[in-house]
């Protein structure tokens, strides 16, 4: 099976909160339409010694985190705001769905949030469309039938063994190439499985748990449940032992082997890869990438050495764990109730939440021009363009003016950010979803066929040009990327709405949204991954030896201030995994600065609410960032997600800002202002 339903590249550097964007909540709101709220502000705090509770901390103080949810801050917020739209949308969908003409988008919209919304039908339905798809998996017998029964793109076994997807080849970033690297997990890390603290135990202990209860559920005794289990966690935890961490995923040429397929099937000859691509209708691969050959190398050994029974019960736990949306309740019951331990969320989200993010996830395109039609203005548009222009000026003049980079690199550098693609809103050309088909009967089977679509939409990519128009976010989706194989910085309708850009906000409030999210996408092309790769998107060091040492040093000093944050007792960020965003963020905060200080509000000076426009900018940009956190989910996100918390997003980048200081009159000494020879300065 080419191609596990999300088949996200690693390299898309995203903007947001990772991977716990756990959309929404009843939620309390704020004043809308202005830039700063100023009621947000905690007086009793000092701007020069802690910024993010001097501008948010009334906020959190008052904005508890909803039940429902395991963080809450603007990107929620604002996603809260565009859900109301949303589930409109999907309420009018489904309402006519019966009269829209079959086959369109409207249709499969309406009849898929319809049949995912129709809790009864689908708790009378019981396992009745999902037993299929067990027989096949129960029905395997040995390798051989393990391997046509992987092979099948129209097999379902939800994510399981290792990941594989149709994506630009990053050394000829002009082609298409079939690429494999490391999955299979259920925990979301790999040091889940392998660290023996005490949390750490306690999560696979929870994880025993969801895992006997739902082989229960399935009809397993209680001996068999518990020994399925455990085959469960003997096959994941041997997975980890052979997935790389984190921060060494981080490194694109060590995780970049190109094979010939004659290469890749005598290394890992369980695979059986000739078959799986013929099937996938990638029979004309010549070559593979291989994210991580020692991982494929264990997987070939697994598949081999693992017994069939022990595997079956895998692939069985991967299917029902990747649908309990929809299976009886008790499934996804079993499914949250393990979640929260990872999460510290109390309560699970409405099913029309969760329903409208499966929609999102399965019909985006669709279901965004919906959404783009009732809620995106030209507006807004025209203005990200002609901030994007700004911002790039200002970035050019940065990068002529550094005294560390000599004119070789600097000529590169500016060939590159000239060359960023620029992509606001929506796609110029959407998604097809003609050979879609999705009916009322059944959710499960809508779940389904949506996955064997999308595999078969990024396959059918394969030997034909780059398609440039595609997008890796859906539009209403409150973030934004950098994706360097196709050098392009990405806004999706969503983001471009209050408190990251507001018509009606003063220049100070929008730069320091929208301008520094602008900012941190253009300075991922210069981060340290980014940088690898050049103006065309092939990863291809570009950088004179000097120029890029001088750049490793200073990149070192952020990723050692990052290392000494401490979100909870104990815990630190991680500096080398979050390297990239710390970078962008302190980058693009920069960038956008020098670009508002060209604006007529800056240099007029002016001040509103007894803020000068500087002041402005650097509040505009701390609330943005306010969010409260549960602990469990602080911890998951120092452990998974390259993003810094909230607060060092906030305060990070500003503890090495002059331009900071002066707009606040911080003296030396106060905890804002880092001593002149610890500052990091890049751009
Ligand atoms: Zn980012």
């Amino acid at each position: 099976m080419i191609a596990t339903v999300i088949a996200r590249r690693l390299s898309l550097a995203v903007l947001g909160l990772g991977s716990l964007v756990a959309t929404t909540a009843v939620g309390q709101t704020t004043q809308k339409g202005v830039g700063i709220t100023i009621a947000n502000i905690d007086q009793s705090v000092k701007p020069c010694e802690d910024f993010f509770h001097y501008a948010s901390g009334n906020w959190l103080k008052n904005n508890p985190i909803p039940a429902a949810e395991s963080r809450w801050g603007s990107f929620n917020e604002l996603a809260d705001n565009n859900n109301a739209t949303l589930r409109a949308i999907l309420n009018d969908a489904a309402k006519n769905a019966a009269k829209a003409p079959k086959g369109s988008n409207a249709q499969k919209v309406g009849d898929f949030y319809a049949s995912a919304m129709d809790s009864v039908a689908i708790e009378a339905a019981g396992l009745k469309y999902l037993q299929p798809h067990l027989n096949r998996i129960a029905a395997i017998k040995d390798l051989g039938e393990m391997q046509r029964f992987l092979a099948d793109p129209k097999a379902h076994a939800g994510s399981v063994w290792y990941g594989s997807y149709v994506g630009q080849d990053e050394k000829i970033s002009t082609q298409y190439a079939v690429q494999m690297g490391q999955g299979g997990l259920s925990l979301p890390d790999r040091d889940y499985y392998l660290k023996d603290d005490a949390r750490s135990k306690a999560i696979r202990a929870a994880y025993d748990t969801y895992l006997v209860n739902t082989f229960k559920m399935l009809g397993d005794n209680e001996a068999t449940a518990k020994s399925n289990a455990a085959a469960v966690q003997r096959i994941e935890t041997r997975l980890a032992k052979a997935s790389k961490s984190r921060v060494d995923l981080r490194d694109p040429y060590a995780n970049y082997t190109k094979m010939t397929l004659a290469q890749a099937n005598a290394a890992y000859p369980n695979l059986n890869l000739p078959l799986v691509l013929k099937e996938s209708g990638l029979g004309a691969a010549k070559e593979v990438i291989v994210g991580q050959p020692d991982f494929m190398k264990e997987v070939s050994a697994m598949l081999k050495e693992e017994p069939i029974a022990d595997q079956k019960q895998y692939l069985r736990f991967h299917l029902v764990s990747s649908v309990t949306a929809a299976l009886p309740k008790a499934f996804g019951d079993e499914s949250f109730r393990f979640s929260q331990t990872l999460t510290g969320a109390k309560k699970q989200q409405p099913r029309w939440k969760r329903t409208l993010r499966a929609t999102d996830g399965a019909l985006g395109e669709a279901f965004g021009q919906l959404y783009v039609d009732k809620a995106f203005s030209p507006k807004a548009k025209a203005s990200a363009k002609e901030m994007i222009e700004n911002l790039r000026v200002a970035y050019a003049e940065r990068i002529k003016a550094t005294d560390w980079m000599s004119e070789a690199t600097k000529k590169e550098a500016l060939t590159k950010l000239n060359a960023f693609v620029v992509k606001i809103g929506y796609p110029d050309k959407w998604k097809d979803y003609s050979k879609l088909s999705i009916g009322r009967e059944s959710y499960l089977n809508n779940l389904l066929a949506a996955r064997v679509w999308a595999n078969q939409d990024q396959i059918s990519h394969f030997g034909k040009p780059i398609d440039r128009n595609e997008w890796g976010m859906t539009p209403p989706t409150v973030n934004a990327y950098y994706n360097p194989p196709m050098n392009e910085i990405v806004f999706p309708a969503g983001i471009l709405q209050p408190p990251f850009y507001d018509p009606k906000a003063d220049d100070a409030v929008n730069y320091g949204g929208i301008g520094a999210v602008i900012g941190h996408e253009m300075t991922h092309g210069f981060d340290d991954q980014g940088r690898q790769y050049d103006s065309k998107g092939n990863l291809r060091d570009w950088w004179t030896k000097e120029d890029a040492d001088k750049f490793n040093a200073k990149a070192d000093i952020v990723g050692k201030q990052y290392d000494a944050f401490m979100p909870l007792d104990s815990v630190h960020v991680n500096g080398k995994l979050t390297m990239g965003e710390n970078l962008a963020d302190l980058g693009g905060l920069t960038i956008a600065y020098a670009a508002f200080k060209k604006t007529p509000q800056a240099k007029a000076g002016k001040t509103i609410d007894g803020f000068t426009p500087e002041q402005r900018f650097f509040l505009g940009y701390a609330q943005i960032w306010r969010n409260n956190s549960r602990p469990e989910a602080l911890r998951q996100q120092v452990q998974t997600d390259p993003h810094s918390p909230a607060e060092f997003r906030t305060n990070g980048p500003l503890m090495n800002m002059p331009e900071f200081f002066e707009a606040f009159g911080c003296k030396d000494g106060s905890k804002m202002m880092r001593a002149q020879a610890d500052r990091s300065k890049i751009w």
